[in-house]
């Protein structure tokens, strides 16, 4: 079994932290979001919130250009409120596509985790 040799400043912490985000844990807010998004419409300002709850801090800065990609790639689709007015929030809406693509990751993410926890119970 192969250990992770922990770095041992908070530097080097912030900077392993950061490579976890942009290797894994963007991964995994996308899951979290399509996940979302099958319940009902979300909006960014509650995502932020729930990701939050889930123990992931994101800016603004870092789930906006996110919801974007995602729309870009056809998984959301948004639709600004026309009650809302000039500062308005926008819904996103999870396409057949999106649905299609969280089910194809459900799967991929059971047979991963049940391989996983195997190891861990050894
Ligand atoms: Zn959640």
């Amino acid at each position: 079994m192969i250990l992770l040799r922990l770095p041992t400043t908070i530097t080097d912490m912030n900077s392993e932290l950061k490579n976890i985000t942009r290797e894994i844990l963007l991964g995994f807010w996308k899951v979290h979001i399509l996940h979302h998004a099958a319940e009902g419409p979300v909006v960014g300002q509650w995502m932020l919130q729930e990701l939050r709850r889930h123990g992931y801090e994101l800016s603004p800065g870092t789930l906006y250009p996110l919801l974007q990609r995602m729309e870009r790639n056809g998984w959301l689709r948004s639709e600004v409120d026309p009650q809302g007015g000039p500062r308005a929030r926008k819904n996103y809406y999870l396409t057949l596509k999106g649905q299609e693509v969280l089910k194809f990751i459900k799967d991929r993410v059971e047979e991963l985790w049940w391989e996983i926890k195997d190891e861990a119970d050894k």
